[in-house]
């Protein structure tokens, strides 16, 4: 794998589909970070055609299911002294939980500002979710 022993101990987020890099460094706010951060855009990939691929070197709290909501292809990879120790594959959540609003002005969520935003997957091909409350359906292949 290209690069990755550059990383002594931290995250790769790899087989991003590409324009989706940029969708995931400004979910994780990693464009300010002090640590060390490699983003690779437009990698040639033999599964993928082109792929994203960031590095971070550092131990950051990722949130999975909001990570496979942005891309469901891509593999999350935990690098610990130069070796991947882990390999998690992105998947699009069942169920999120406030990262998806609700665009029905008459939903219950428009209304009370503190209700919890939950969705449930109904189809995964169309990467659809529905409200809970209101049962309005968002999809999420511009998210
Ligand atoms: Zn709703």
């Amino acid at each position: 794998m290209v690069l990755v022993n550059s990383i002594a101990k931290g995250i790769v987020i790899d087989h991003v589909s590409a324009g989706r890099g940029i969708k995931i460094i400004n979910h994780l706010g990693i464009d300010k970070a002090e640590y060390t951060v490699a983003f690779i855009m437009n990698a040639s990939s033999n599964k993928y055609g082109k792929k994203d691929i960031i590095k971070i070197e550092n131990e950051i709290d990722v949130d999975l299911a909001a990570l496979g909501l942005i891309d469901p292809q891509a593999t999350v990879n935990i690098i610990e002294s130069h070796v991947i120790t882990r390999k998690i594959n992105l998947k699009l959540p069942e169920k999120v939980v406030n990262i998806i609003t609700c665009k029905n002005p008459r939903c219950v969520t428009s209304v009370e500002k503190n209700a919890p935003q939950i969705f449930r997957l109904v189809d995964k091909e169309n990467r659809e979710y529905q409200c809970e409350y209101c049962d309005d359906i968002v999809d999420v292949k511009g998210e």
